[in-house]
């Protein structure tokens, strides 16, 4: 009779072996929202806890028993940057653990499950396989879509009109594009000037608005592109027919092969070949922020939401029409509030999204709200506080982050009482009464069991509910 680690063994050897010739469905899977809302830490937790089978009950498969095991696969295509899936455990369970660098670019990743169907008399196929390909890119990307439907003229008009709506960020731009004559002729200098002071104007409106962020994306999240002439214009006054050898005509020049060169293919050849998504939205650190934040990670959010609207709705995306059936909506970082507040976070996002999306007229594919932590970096516990008994967070603060004067050193284990969220949405997006979270950047948790195999466990909540929503029916 065999043992359990034959068994074992044996689905382990399976695994390795795809060479058998059958199809292997693949399923594409997209990881996306604006930098720092936890695209780099949500991925790295799947990998590792599909790899390692993690904690996860309310994933199905792994509940039912029917998981068999997962393995990293080459990459079919290798001209597309691996995610650095190891590198970045390495970081987050080094020591110190610390976090790792986030997205900046797209990169991909393709994982090979083993799964036993659950399906009526599937057993007797026995275990089958799913190629799961992960693509994360930055959602910054996304905010692109439009601007394929407007000429420059088009895209100046409605850029120049907000710089000047801006003028605290928008001085020094508008002080050099004052300084260009858009007729005069051509000059490379002109235009890197220009370009610089136009990002930088984009970087300081990131800065002070917090959340959301202006079009061309790749000025704020280059990639690989960071200083490449393909990035260096910025909108001018429109002009009148203006003649071959001027300024404006090469920036227009440049502008249409940002489009063409840039925009077009990240939808065509990435964007279009998804599945499934998942879009990560930061919303504790809006709601800390105030309504101004919230509105204005609300604009963002919107704009990203168009670029799911389906071909047959917006014209933009007819030429790369293909239908993503799930999207899946992800308040990240959930450790930051106490459970007692994670329904009420979730159904703050749903209401966010929800509205944004009616805007957009997102419809076809199925959605839902989750709060998650991918990697919970806090405890539980409760604080005495004038005789109160208030529930508590308990963590390390990352080394610099400050709280009522109290700046800490990275190596000091606090309890902090975080604050409650609204039970009612709306007034939590409208900040009536204001939401006030205690909110400090926690360092990955560093006493991390280990399973029988000697791999770490990573603490999460409710993260086995998005890879279940995420996944789960392919499994089944
Ligand atoms: P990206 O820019 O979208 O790739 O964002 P990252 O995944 O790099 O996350 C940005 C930062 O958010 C990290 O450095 C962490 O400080 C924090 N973060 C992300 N996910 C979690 C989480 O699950 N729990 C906690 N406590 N912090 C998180």
């Amino acid at each position: 009779p065999t043992t359990i680690v034959d068994e074992l063994g044996i689905a382990l050897a399976n695994l390795a072996d795809n060479a058998t010739g059958a199809f292997v469905p693949t399923l594409r899977l997209g990881v996306t929202g604006l930098s720092r809302a936890g695209k780099t830490i949500f991925i790295t937790a799947l990998v590792h806890n599909l790899l390692t089978m993690g904690r996860l009950p309310g994933f199905a498969a792994f509940a039912e028993g029917r998981f068999i095991g997962a393995r990293l696969a080459e990459y079919p295509d290798a001209t597309i940057p691996r995610f650095a899936y190891e590198q970045h455990l390495a970081t987050l369970t080094g020591r110190p653990p610390e976090w790792p660098e986030g997205t900046r670019r797209i990169s991909q990743l393709r994982l090979v499950l083993k799964f036993q169907s659950g399906k009526w008399l599937s057993g007797w196929r026995g275990p089958a396989s799913l190629n799961l390909d992960i693509v994360d890119y930055p959602g910054e990307w996304l905010l692109d879509l439009p601007l394929l439907g407007l000429s420059y003229a088009e895209w100046s008009r409605e850029a120049l009109e907000r710089a000047e709506g801006h003028g605290a960020e928008a001085a020094g731009f508008l002080e050099a594009l004052g300084g260009v004559d858009p007729l005069a002729e051509a000059s490379d200098l002109a235009a890197e000037h220009l370009a610089l002071a136009f990002t930088d104007y984009l970087r300081q409106s990131r800065e002070l608005g917090a959340m959301s962020t202006l079009p061309p994306g790749r000025f704020l999240m280059p990639g690989d592109l960071e200083g490449s002439p393909a990035l260096t214009f910025a909108p001018l006054p429109p002009q009148q027919a203006a003649r071959n050898g001027t300024l404006y005509a090469m920036l227009e020049h440049r502008y249409e092969a940002y489009k063409d060169r840039v925009v077009r293919p990240f939808f065509r050849d990435h964007f279009a070949r998804l599945d499934r998504q998942v879009v990560l939205v930061d919303t504790l650190k809006a709601l800390n922020a105030g309504p101004a934040a919230v509105a204005d990670l609300e604009t963002a959010l919107t704009a990203v939401l168009a670029c799911f609207r389906q071909g047959d709705v917006n014209p933009l995306l007819r030429p790369f029409s293909k239908r993503i059936d799930r999207i899946l909506f992800v308040a990240t970082k959930a450790d930051h509030v106490h459970h007692t507040s994670h329904d009420r976070l979730e159904a703050i996002l749903n209401r966010l999204v929800a509205d944004a999306a009616r805007r957009a007229r997102f419809a076809g594919a199925e959605s839902r709200s989750l709060a998650v932590a991918a990697i919970r970096a806090t405890a539980e516990g409760t604080i005495n506080e004038g005789g109160e008994t208030l529930p508590a967070l308990i963590g390390t603060p990352v080394a610099g982050e400050e709280l009522d004067g109290i700046t800490y050193d990275g190596k000091t284990e606090i309890a902090l009482f975080p604050g409650d969220l609204p039970a009612d949405p709306d007034s939590a997006l409208k900040g009536e009464p204001p939401v006030m979270l205690n909110f400090l950047r926690f360092a990955p948790p560093s006493r991390l069991e280990r399973n029988a195999a000697g791999d770490v466990v990573l603490p999460h909540i409710r993260f086995d509910r998005a890879i279940d929503y995420l996944i789960g029916d392919w499994l089944a």
